[in-house]
C-alpha cells in the first residue's frame, strides 16, 4: 500500500496535486459525490483518525486510496522542526505548500490526559496589532481547510492525545482566524464529524481581534465553536494604537457583536486582556473594562505579556500591578483569570509565534 501510494503520490506531484482538493477537508458526502469507490465514510474515517495511522498513513484499502491519489491532496503538513519546552509544551512547525507555520501542543496537567492544541490559521498575520510578533510577518497566506485539519491530525498522531475525548483546540497560534472565516469554518465542520474525530464544538475556541463580519459569519456556522475576544484596551484611541482593527469596528461595535452572539446555556465568551505597563493597565482601565463588560456573560483572561524584539517599546505590567488588576475587577463582579504563559522557553508562549522572514530564531 504504501508503495502504491507512494508511486502515484510521485507520478500526480508532479502534475496536478497543487490544485486538487485536500483529502482531509473533504467531508464523507464529499467524497461520495465526488465518486470516491466503497464506503465514503470508511475513507473518511480512516483519514481522520489517526490513532489508527500506521506511520503517516491512513489504513486505507486499496481501491480507495488509489482514487484519493488520483483526485485529492493527500500530503499532510511536513513536520520541520519540533522543540519541547520545560514544561511540557512542544512547539511543532509544520511546512506546507513553501510556507512554515505552527501548532503548540500543551498538556494541561501532568497528571490528567488532556490537552489543549493551539493551532494557525494563517501563515503570518495583517492585523498589525504592535504587542504581537506574528504581526511583523505580515499576511503570507491563508491556511486551507486541509492544512488546518491535517495539522491537528498530524499534531496527534505525532504526540497525542490518542482519541478526541481528551482535546481541546484553541485557534490562537498564528493568524486572525475570522479573516480566514471559510476555511475556519470548514475545518471545524471536519473536525466534529462524528464519523471522524467526532470533536464537540464546545471544545473548540476561536479567537479574534475583532473582525465584526467573521463573528457574525461564526454565530450562523451550522458547528459553533465558542469565541474569545482579544479586548486588550478600554478606550477606542488605545485600542485604535495597539489594534489598527479597531478603526473599523471599534469597542461599542465589538460589544453590540457579542449582544447579539447566540449564547447557549452556561455559555460565556473568552474576553483575552494583554497586561502592558503604563498603556491598559490604570485604575481607569479597570473601571472601564468593568462597564464595558457589564451584563455580558464572559471570562476575563488576564495575559501576562510576553516581550519579544518587534516591540521594543512595550513593557509587561508587573505580577503586583497583574494581581491588583485582577483582584479589582473581581470585586467589581467580573469573572476573571491571569493566564499562565506556557512554551516561553522555546517561544511558544502568546504573541511569539514567528516563522520564515522577520524570524529572530
Ligand atoms: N489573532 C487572534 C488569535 C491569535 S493571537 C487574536 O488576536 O485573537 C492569541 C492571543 O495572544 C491574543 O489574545 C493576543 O492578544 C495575544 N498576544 C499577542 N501578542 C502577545 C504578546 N506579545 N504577549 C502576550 N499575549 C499576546
Ligand atoms: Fe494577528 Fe492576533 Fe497577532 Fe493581532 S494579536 S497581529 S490579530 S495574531
Amino acid at each position: 500500500m504504501l508503495e502504491l501510494l507512494g508511486q502515484v503520490a510521485e507520478a500526480s506531484a508532479a502534475t496536478t496535486q497543487a490544485a486538487l482538493p485536500s483529502a482531509f477537508a473533504l467531508l464523507p458526502e464529499q467524497l461520495e459525490a465526488s465518486g470516491c469507490p466503497g464506503s465514503a465514510t470508511n475513507a473518511f474515517q480512516k483519514l481522520q483518525r489517526p490513532w489508527t495511522w500506521s506511520h503517516v498513513e491512513p489504513p486505507l484499502g486499496q481501491a480507495a486510496a488509489r482514487w484519493l491519489v488520483e483526485h485529492t491532496d493527500l500530503r499532510l503538513p511536513q513536520v520541520e522542526r519540533e522543540v519541547s519546552a520545560s514544561d511540557g509544551t512542544t512547539r511543532v512547525v509544520y511546512r506546507s505548500g513553501g510556507q512554515a507555520f505552527e501548532a503548540v501542543h500543551m498538556p494541561r496537567d501532568v497528571r490528567a490526559p488532556r490537552v489543549t492544541i493551539c493551532i494557525s490559521s494563517q501563515v503570518g498575520c495583517g492585523m498589525g496589532c504592535t504587542f504581537c510578533a506574528t504581526a511583523s510577518m505580515g499576511l503570507i497566506r491563508n491556511l486551507s481547510a486541509g492544512e488546518i485539519v491535517g495539522q491537528v491530525l498530524a499534531t496527534m498522531h505525532r504526540i497525542g492525545p490518542k482519541t478526541s475525548n481528551q482535546l481541546s483546540l484553541v485557534f490562537m497560534g498564528m493568524g486572525e482566524p475570522l479573516h480566514n472565516v471559510t476555511g475556519v469554518v470548514q475545518a471545524i465542520q471536519t473536525l466534529c464529524h462524528p464519523r471522524g474525530l467526532g470533536l464537540s464544538p464546545k471544545r473548540i475556541t476561536v479567537s479574534t481581534s475583532g473582525v465584526v463580519k467573521g463573528i457574525e459569519a461564526l454565530a450562523r456556522a451550522p458547528r459553533r465553536p465558542r469565541l474569545a475576544l482579544s479586548l486588550n484596551a478600554t478606550s477606542d484611541p488605545t485600542r485604535s494604537s495597539i489594534m489598527p482593527v479597531n478603526r473599523k469596528w471599534d469597542l461599542a461595535e465589538l460589544r453590540a457583536a457579542l449582544d447579539r452572539w447566540p449564547f447557549e446555556a452556561r455559555e460565556r465568551v473568552t474576553i483575552e486582556y494583554v497586561m502592558l505597563a503604563g498603556v491598559n493597565d490604570s485604575d481607569a482601565d479597570i473601571e472601564r473594562l468593568v462597564a464595558w463588560l457589564d451584563g455580558l456573560p464572559h471570562m476575563l483572561n488576564l495575559i501576562p505579556f510576553n516581550p519579544h524584539h518587534a516591540a521594543p517599546g512595550l513593557r509587561a505590567s508587573s505580577p503586583a500591578r497583574i494581581s491588583e488588576f485582577s483582584a479589582a475587577l473581581h470585586a467589581a463582579g467580573c469573572r476573571v483569570t491571569v493566564r499562565v504563559n506556557r512554551g516561553r522557553d522555546v517561544a511558544a508562549a502568546c504573541g511569539q509565534l514567528v516563522t520564515g522572514v522577520g524570524s529572530d530564531r
